[in-house]
């Protein structure tokens, strides 16, 4: 059993503070945000705080921002402009520092390479990037003028790059000759120069130069950032944009195989990240924080560039993997730069577990003072390693669920306010202003100790405005299920003690690395293999993965089974959907169980992937094929 009494425990409860502005935000929304707004800096103040036509919110309508300007601009007016904002880490081992002040210049040179390319207000421009700091400034130049960033993750392949910019209709990608990982060398502008040719309204390619490849550059279209900088200007003004402006579209899995573009505004989105970080992350002045999330995420969109920087925060972004070149490699980080604030993910911590505490033990940490999780649930083996080798036993972790529609953290621990007594695997309670309860299926609240579905009952500034060029999608996915309420897709049960513990995903869609991939889009990848007649998809827990893939597939009559087979369609599906999309298992087999109306039973695919009790078979439409799965899953584990 894991130890729940920490010291911090008696000096802050009974919770009370919390309990106030909790019970405040909920019982006058609008005052409350107002005042929230009122710690950014406003062109023009907004005439209402909430127009909400359900299911869409506008925040701060007829207000006038500009997010570039919250994070760079007002702090270069202050004494921060000589203050940390960036310590970049390579992953080969060399860094650049950035201060405020050098952030503003290169934020406005970038903004002038995109004008001078004719980007403007509302161009949608997509970011294929490594973890540099030229993609944090990218993201603040697009803001500058008002154009519409789309960051993909660059583990992403041709093709889901190419699927992004085409559902947004970007006229200018900008990617680099390649990053690093794991030593080796991504060579991104090749994958760019394919998904170039399957998306046609791609009129500029920006390359910046990271792993000193010789891409080939098609001439008139591809530019090479450097040369573009030398004819860039060094001021250009933070363009005044309405709140309701897409600040950006950022694609995320759900439950039908096509990756949902998902918009958020500007001020409401700033807005509650700016309040939600300072809950959660008590940032200060001297702090030095540290995201290990990639920035292709929206844990990196709000928590390492936009909250952060709002806050003027010195921020720590470090480009490679965990354990390279040493399994030390996150805790040699964390000394040289004598980070605060540590925010991970399970998954991460769990891989370094493994590696032992030696491995910690070799550096100095006591300068940490607050960590975190985001991803998924942490287990409470993981936190409490987390909890004893990495904070000391001196600092408390901050457990913050939400997801890419939310914005930004919703249900956390909040110090900035005050302290909850931590129960390790539970993320405690809901920010300010988040309505979150947990309903049955008829959209009643259930009694506590009882599991459902989650919901936000009312809406928040962070919320999502909508999927991009999809309004209908957006109210079936979101808003149909319970109506009124926003379904988040998670299980969660509420303790005794009014604490939320999250329980996983209640849809078609996995959690791999804390990464979120639907099922129907890995199914849409495997049959998209000419061998493959039919798939589905399942996923088993994994030690450290949380869960991992394993697919089931019937085969064309004329294709026998074999290990070379698999080994194909794991690459075909590496090729199509990109590395985190890779199952951990292959199985082939006759037939797949199917309710009687055609719908595969997923809950058996499940329990016979991960090798638990199946359960009740009675919509089954032909039991023996459970049994044939299950055979064949015996069968093919032997040979695998
Ligand atoms: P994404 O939009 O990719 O960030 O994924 C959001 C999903 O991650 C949520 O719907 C949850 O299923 C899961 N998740 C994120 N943070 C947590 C957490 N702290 N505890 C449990 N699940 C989480």
């Amino acid at each position: 059993m894991v130890n729940t009494s920490l010291s911090f425990e008696s000096t802050y409860w009974p919770f009370k503070r919390y309990t106030e502005v909790y019970k405040r935000s909920l019982q006058d929304p609008e005052g409350f945000w107002a005042e929230e707004a009122r710690k950014l800096d406003w062109f023009k103040t907004w005439d209402t705080v909430l127009e909400w036509q359900p299911p869409f919110a506008q925040w701060f309508v007829g207000g006038e921002l500009n997010a570039c300007y919250q994070c760079v601009d007002r702090h270069v007016k202050t004494w921060r402009r000589s203050k940390v904002a960036i310590y970049w880490e390579g992953e080969p081992g060399d860094s650049r520092v950035l201060s405020y002040s050098t952030l503003y210049r290169w934020v406005n040179k970038f903004a002038s390479v995109l004008k001078n390319l004719g980007i403007g207000k509302g161009d949608r421009v997509t970011l294929y990037l490594p973890m540099v700091p030229e993609l944090p400034i990218f993201m603040l130049a697009c803001a500058r003028i008002g154009a519409v960033h789309t960051v993909v993750f660059s583990g992403f392949s041709a093709q889901a790059l190419a699927d992004r910019i085409n559902d947004t209709q970007a006229k200018l990608l900008v990617t680099a000759d390649a990053g690093f990982r794991r030593g080796k060398l991504l060579e991104l502008k090749n994958i760019s120069d394919e998904a170039v040719r399957l998306s046609p309204s791609i009129e500029k390619v920006i390359v910046a130069r990271r792993g000193n490849v010789i891409p080939k550059m098609k001439p008139r279209r591809d530019f090479w950032l450097h040369d573009l900088l030398d004819k860039a200007v060094v001021f250009v003004p933070a363009e005044p944009v309405e709140s309701t402006h897409p600040l950006y579209i950022l694609y995320t899995s759900g439950t039908t195989g096509k990756p949902k573009g998902i918009i958020h505004g500007t001020g409401g989105y700033l807005v509650f990240n700016n309040s939600a970080y300072k809950w959660v992350f008590d940032i200060k002045e001297e702090s030095v924080y540290w995201c290990s999330a990639d920035v292709g995420w929206v844990t990196g969109h709000s928590s390492i560039v936009y909250a952060p920087l709002c806050h003027g925060a010195a921020i720590v972004l470090y480009e490679g993997a965990p354990d390279y070149p040493s399994v030390d490699r996150w805790w040699d980080i964390i000394e040289k730069y004598g980070v605060t604030i540590f925010y991970t993910s399970p998954t991460g911590i769990r891989m370094l577990m493994k590696y032992g505490e030696d491995e910690v033990k070799k550096h100095d940490l006591s300068s940490l003072e607050l960590l975190g999780s985001v991803g998924e649930a942490i287990n409470p083996e993981a936190w409490q390693w987390y909890y004893e080798n990495i904070g000391g036993e001196r600092c408390p972790i901050v457990d913050t669920w939400w997801q890419t529609e939310t914005g930004g953290i919703m249900i956390s621990p909040a110090p900035g306010i005050e302290y909850a007594p931590l129960k390790p695997g539970s993320a405690t309670f809901p920010l300010p202003g988040v309505n979150a309860d947990i309903v049955d299926e008829n959209g009643k609240s259930v009694p506590t100790g009882e599991k459902g579905y989650l919901v936000i009952k009312t809406p928040w500034p962070g919320m999502l405005m909508g999927i991009y060029q999809d309004p209908q999608r957006y109210k079936e996915t979101y808003w149909s299920k319970f109506p009124g309420m926003f379904y988040t897709g998670d299980y969660a049960i509420k303790d005794k003690d009014g604490y939320f513990w999250l329980l996983g995903r209640a849809d078609e869609v996995l959690k791999i690395a804390g990464h979120r991939v639907g099922t129907i889009e890995i199914e849409d990848a495997v049959v998209s293999h000419q061998a493959v007649t039919e798939a589905a998809v399942a996923s088993k827990p994994d030690p450290v993965k949380g869960e991992s893939i394993v697919v089931f597939a019937t085969l064309k009559q004329a294709v026998s089974p074999s290990l070379q087979l698999k080994s194909e369609i794991r690459q075909h599906i590496r090729r199509t959907l990109g590395p985190i999309a890779t199952p951990d298992e292959i199985y082939f087999v006759a037939k797949l169980p199917k309710t009687r109306s055609g719908k595969i039973m997923r809950r058996i695919l499940k329990a016979v992937a991960s090798g638990s009790n199946i359960g009740d078979l009675t919509t089954l439409e032909d039991e023996a094929s459970v049994d044939e799965v299950r055979k064949a899953y015996e069968e093919l584990k032997k040979e695998v």
